[in-house]
């Protein structure tokens, strides 16, 4: 199969990305549900710019840094509550392996070293680290080379928790049988996406599930962690995917939005309980990598949760998404390749009627017919029943931006119709 060559961007600005020849597209991806203040942001460009020229490294055993001290406080001031402490990585993934290696550093210190079954469930993204992607339920991300590399028989693929069928998350009942599998008593930790990213485009976990999870976790002394890299810092409409729910995990990785594409980094945050476990100060025991909380990413970002908090861009995702779920239901009754609109906030999907002999190929189609209209969407899932494109704009967008970007789309999806018709026809 030949690939279609990719358009060379040459410049951003805001919620547009303009290509080689002059071409526009807007953004309804944010990048990679990273680019959250959209591109180009003057404040941001101009901290990392002033940070730059005073220091770039500095590695953390040996000094910490204004910008660094900064971010720490900020975070700590928007985290879920009982939030002790700030782990920085540099990924989502690396920020998930970190929260792997905490989760059994815990159960360690308080006596329970048997606890190594770590949870997740079918669909997930977890990452491509091999802890990470031994989390991740998308069977296409694991090549069977990568075998070697998975921790067999701690985090098998037994400990997946696939949803009941026709569904796209799994209820509390699919998760009760799958911890009473494997027995309560084994389990580290339980790893759940809030909002679902490409995996499921964009489809939400049911909030009394999580809330049971919590409190299952509380009576089972397993650790709850939220994987919040793609659906954290404001982008559905909360800070946080958990406050839907009104609940609070022991961990809570993110990245993404944090530093809005400008940067890397990531985060895992640890709860009180927790951090508390641990007699030496967390970071030594779990440690961390060469640019991990480096100052230049925490200038970055430090600059971006300023703008966050500062415009209330969690609140303006919330109104913003309302808005733009409601055209895009208007483009569901237009056009029958749209089986569902789902998602919170800015993080939105569209679920598409699939094509079981080719799965994946109308989110495909879908998506390369936007980017000739000059609208980039984000595809997913991972197979004909998941299959689905997420629309999530920049949490910045206008309403005329907003407007704009259904127009492009309902002119994709025409050409979308137009060729399926003719490839039928044919
Ligand atoms: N978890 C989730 C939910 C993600 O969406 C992603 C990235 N798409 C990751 C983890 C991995 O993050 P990274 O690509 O930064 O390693």
């Amino acid at each position: 199969m030949t690939a279609i060559p990719l358009p060379h961007v040459a410049s951003a600005r805001g919620s547009y990305l303009y290509d080689e020849d002059g071409r526009d597209y807007l953004d309804a991806s944010s990048g990679v549900l990273n680019v959250n203040l959209g591109h180009g942001d003057p404040a941001v460009i101009a901290a990392i710019t002033e940070q730059l020229g005073q220091v770039a490294f500095v590695h953390r055993s040996q000094f910490s840094s204004r910008p660094l001290r900064l971010l720490t406080e900020q975070l700590l001031a928007v985290a879920p509550a009982g939030t002790a402490h700030v782990e920085y990585a540099n990924s989502g993934s690396e920020a998930n392996e970190c929260a792997l290696r905490i989760a059994l550093a815990y159960h360690h210190r308080t006596g329970s070293p048997g606890r190594t079954v770590v949870m997740s469930e079918q669909p997930s993204y977890h990452g491509m680290t091999a802890g990470a992607l031994t989390l991740t339920g998308q069977p296409a991300k694991v090549d069977a080379s990568f075998a070697p590399l998975l921790t067999n028989g701690t985090i098998a693929d037994g400990s997946r928790v696939l949803p009941a069928p026709g569904a796209l998350r799994a209820g509390r009942q699919e998760w009760a049988a799958a911890l009473d599998r494997a027995g309560r008593e084994r389990v580290a930790a339980v790893f759940v996406e809030p909002v679902g990213g490409a995996s499921s485009g964009a489809a939400p976990m049911d909030d009394e599930t999580l809330r049971w999870l919590r409190a299952e976790a509380d009576r089972s002394g397993f650790l709850l962690v939220a994987d919040e890299v793609m659906c954290g810092f404001g982008r559905t409409g909360r800070w946080w995917g958990c406050d839907h729910a009104g609940m609070a995990p022991d961990l809570l990785t993110s990245g993404k939005g944090l530093s809005g594409g400008y940067t890397s980094l990531a985060v895992t945050l640890v709860g009180a309980r927790v951090a508390g476990a641990f007699d030496k100060p967390l970071g030594s025991v779990v440690l961390g990598h060469t640019m991990s909380g480096n100052p230049l990413a925490a200038a970055a970002s430090l600059a971006v949760l300023r703008r966050l908090r500062a415009d209330e861009l969690p609140a303006r995702a919330a109104r913003l998404g309302a808005g733009l779920a409601a055209r895009l239901a208007v483009l569901a009754a237009k056009h029958p390749v749209i089986t569902a609109v789902r998602g919170r906030g800015l993080m939105l999907g569209l679920g598409l009627a699939g094509r079981p002999e080719h799965p994946l190929a109308v989110s495909r189609a879908l998506v390369s017919s936007a980017r000739e209209h000059g609208l980039v969407l984000c595809p997913g899932g991972i197979d004909h029943v998941t299959e689905s494109v997420m629309v999530a704009p920049p949490l910045t967008s206008t309403e005329g931006e907003l407007d704009e970007l259904a127009r492009r789309l309902d002119a994709a999806l025409d050409t979308l119709a137009s060729r399926t018709t003719s490839a039928v026809g044919a």
